[in-house]
This record gives structure tokens, sequence and C-alpha cells, in this order.
């Protein structure tokens, strides 16, 4: 199909203003947060499952590549349209519609921001628990495509723990729903297929999600590292004790830095890593689990903890973990972040060698993660309009990937393959 006649076609489905297709607009669109750029051939802004279903329908019966896009912070190349054709944007799909405290469950279009739900449920003193530290702008659309983590999965799970139902449209324009509103399904577990699966299996038009009471108590604490293996032993020994908190972040020097620049999160610059580790629960026995906890930071040679006093110190710890990605644009102009995990109990061993990796590169490497899950984030800092750089870059991130499988670990915690 002539693509003058394709862009025609797609103004009939969803009226001309919702078509872009200038040389701006698919610049806007030929990149995302990976490393990858390419140019679609057209932009299209659904409104409806239905239009969603007619424009796939047209991309099967004329073999044109299609993509879904949400926010585009996919760290991957999820949404870099290789192979030109359309990208399916779902920001008009943005609707909460439906917040259903009786049966704890909310029904939203792919295009809601997961911070924005997320504010409107606390309101009602409830909450959908996957926080992936994008989630001011990521929607559930990519959250749901990637199977997104974030800080609270350790204790919670990831996105997939908390899809009941999807409204999913196929390749060849089908509309199929799986799951629903209620906890048991019979039958094979599509949804588990779907989540994660990138977009590659249809596009996601509707989730419902699973909401949980929020916690009666919370209490974050900063424990305060002179050595990354002293942070890292902590952690495994905090699960190995049976106790499971709500987060286990941890930071590195070259980070905190980087977020003392820009968020002033009152982070140590003299120490060589902190976790952020939370609680939360019931206020009963909170006051012996954070004596218990403490006691075994000490055990791995904390310097100090600090106990956030109220929520203001709260929101300080948490603004510069999730700010941490942007703030270290401070030290280089670009980043690359990769998303390996290992086993807990390898985070010593396997840092230690990613430090190395960002030696023989001459590169520098920091580290932000979720240490409880074994997901590290080593963020290798560039300059990406040096090609050479970047060379070395790829080298050092394969590298590293490599020391994570080879650890018993995978490639991809929460992030995805997309095109890396
Ligand atoms: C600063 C920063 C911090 C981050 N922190 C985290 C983190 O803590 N945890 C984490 O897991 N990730 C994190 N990410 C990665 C990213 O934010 C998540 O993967 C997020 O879920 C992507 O959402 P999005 O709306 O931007 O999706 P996009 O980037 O637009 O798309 C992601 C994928 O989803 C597909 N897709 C989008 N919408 C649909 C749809 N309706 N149907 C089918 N497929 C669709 C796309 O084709 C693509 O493959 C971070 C990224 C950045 C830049």
């Amino acid at each position: 199909m002539e693509k003058q006649a394709l862009i025609e076609r797609l103004k009939e489905i969803v009226g001309p203003e919702h078509v872009l297709s200038s040389d701006m607009d698919l610049a806007l669109y030929s990149y995302d947060a990976s490393l990858e750029k390419a140019m679609p051939d057209v932009v299209v802004l659904p409104a409806t499952t239905e239009e969603v279903s007619k424009i796939m329908a047209l991309a099967y019966k004329e073999k044109i590549p299609i993509l879904g896009r949400g926010s585009g912070t996919n760290l991957t190349g999820g949404t870099i349209p290789v192979k030109g054709g359309i990208i399916v944007h779902f920001s008009r799909m943005n609707r909460i519609l439906d917040i259903d405290i009786d049966n704890r469950t909310a029904t939203v279009e792919p295009g809601v921001i997961t911070l924005d739900l997320q504010t409107e449920v606390l309101k009602k003193g409830f909450v959908y628990q996957p926080d992936p530290a994008s989630q001011k702008v990521s929607t559930f659309g990519g959250n749901i495509a990637e199977n997104s983590g974030g800080p609270h999965c350790l204790k919670y799970g990831v996105t997939s723990n908390h899809v009941l139902g999807l409204e999913v449209v196929l390749n060849d324009g089908t509309v199929v729903w799986t799951g629903g509103e209620s906890r048991d399904n019979p039958g094979y577990d599509l949804i588990g297929i779907l989540v994660g699966s990138e977009g590659t299996l249809g596009l996601t038009t509707k989730i419902v999600l699973k909401l949980e009471r929020a916690p009666e108590a919370v209490k974050t604490m900063l424990a305060v590292y002179d050595t990354i293996e002293d942070g890292a032993n902590t952690v495994s020994a905090i699960i190995a004790e049976g106790i499971v908190p709500a987060t286990l972040e941890m930071m590195d020097n070259a980070v905190m830095r980087a977020v003392e620049e820009t968020i002033k999160a009152g982070y140590p610059l003299d120490a060589a890593a902190v976790l952020i580790i939370e609680l939360d629960g019931m206020p009963e026995g909170m006051d012996e689990k954070i004596r218990q906890v403490i006691e075994i930071c000490r055990r791995n040679n904390v310097r100090e903890v600090k106990l956030a006093k109220d929520e203001a110190e709260r929101n300080l710890l948490w603004a510069g973990r999730k700010g941490a990605f942007g703030a270290v644009g401070q030290v280089r102009p670009s980043y690359m972040c990769c998303d390996g995990t290992v086993p807990r109990t390898k985070l010593p061993e396997v840092l230690a060698k990613v430090i190395e990796v960002g030696k023989k590169y001459d590169l520098p490497i920091g580290n932000v993660f979720h240490a409880g899950d074994g997901n590290l984030h080593p963020l290798i800092m560039f300059d990406e309009r040096d090609p050479e750089e970047k060379e070395r870059v790829l080298k050092a991130s394969t590298e590293i990937l490599k020391i994570c499988a080879d650890a018993g670990g995978t490639i991809s915690g929460e992030h995805g393959v997309g095109l890396e």
C-alpha cells in the first residue's frame, strides 16, 4: 500500500487530526529511552478498542509492521520501528474506567499513567503495588508489555502478579478478553503469556488490576556502608532471617553524587553505598522488626542507620532513588542501563566484577538497583555522540550481562529484551 493511501485510510478510521506524518512528528517517535533510533512511516492515535481493531486489521491485510507505544520510557528499544510502518500511540486511551473497591479492582485503558491510578486509589485507602521508578510517566500498556517491576515488587511481586484481566486486539484485528474481575479463572494462563510479551502478541486495550489495602504502618530507613560488599551482604542476611521488607534498594557512591547535585536527598557523599530499607504492615510489632533489621545491619558493619522521622523525610529518600537515572545526566549526557539479575547471594561477587568491567573499558559505571530481588542496574555513563565510546559501552554492557548469566542469573529482570 502506498504511504499516502495508508495515511488517508488511517484518517478515515480515527479522524484526520489523530494521524501524524510530518517529518517533525515522525522524528519525535523515532526514539525511546534506549540507544536505538528509527523512523516510523506514520503515527496514529486511536480513542477506542474498535479503532485499534480496524487499524490492526488494516496493517494485517496490507502486511505493514505495527507497534504499540505508551510513553516511550522503555530502556530496550521496544518502541523503535526498525522496519518503519505504523506506531499506535495510546495517549488518547487514558481513562480510568472503574475503581471497584468492593471487588478490589481497577479497570483502566492502556494510556493511563501508573502514578495517576496510584494517586486515585490511595485517596480511598488502597494501593496498586508495582511501582516502576518511571511511574510518573510510564503507562499501564507499557507496564503490562514489559512486566514492569519496582522497589515494592520484592514483597508484593511484579506487574504479572497484579493483573486480573486483559482486553487485547490480536494481529488480525480480533478483539479478545482473557480473565476479568474474578480471581480464579479456568483454562490456560493466557494473562501469564501476554504480560511481558512486549507487545508481540497483540495490543492491549483494557486492563483489570488488583488493588490492595494500603499498609497501616510504613517505616523507611537509610543504612550507610563504607563498602559495597557489606551493603550487599546485608541484603541476603535480612532475607535469610525470614524478614521480607517492602523494599531493599541499593545505591553506590557514583549515583549518590549525581543525585545530590540535583535532588539533594541528603545521601552521605563519603559512603560507598546505602540501602533504602522499607518495612510495612501492621503497627503492632513494627518496632521489634526495625530493631531486628538494625541488628542485622550492625552485624554487617553498617556505619549508621537513619530512620525517616516523618513523611517528608521518607519522600525525600524516595525522590532521590526514583530520580537517580535522570540525575546521572549530570555526569555524562547519555547512559545505558543493564538489567541483569543474579541470585541475591551472588551480589557482592557480581558487583565487584561490574567495577572491573568499568575499569577495563574506561567508563564510569554507577549502580542503583533492586538489591532484594538481585536485580542489578549498572548505569554506564557516556556521550552518545562519540562513536568510539559508544562501541565500548556496547561491549561493556554485553560483558556485564554475560557475568550475570554466568552467575546463574538472567539478562533482564524487568526492562524486557526489546532490540537489545
Ligand atoms: C528513568 C527510568 C526509570 C525506570 N524505572 C523502571 C523500574 O523501576 N522498573 C521497571 O520495570 N522499568 C523501569 N523503567 C522502564 C520503563 O519505564 C518501563 O518498562 C515502563 O513500563 C514502560 O512504559 P511506557 O508507557 O513508557 O511504555 P513504552 O516504552 O511506550 O512501551 C514499552 C513496550 O510496551 C509496548 N506497548 C506499549 N503500549 C502497549 C499496548 N497498549 N499494547 C501492547 N504493547 C504495548 C511497546 O510496544 C513496547 O514494546 C524505567 C525507565 C526510565 C526511563
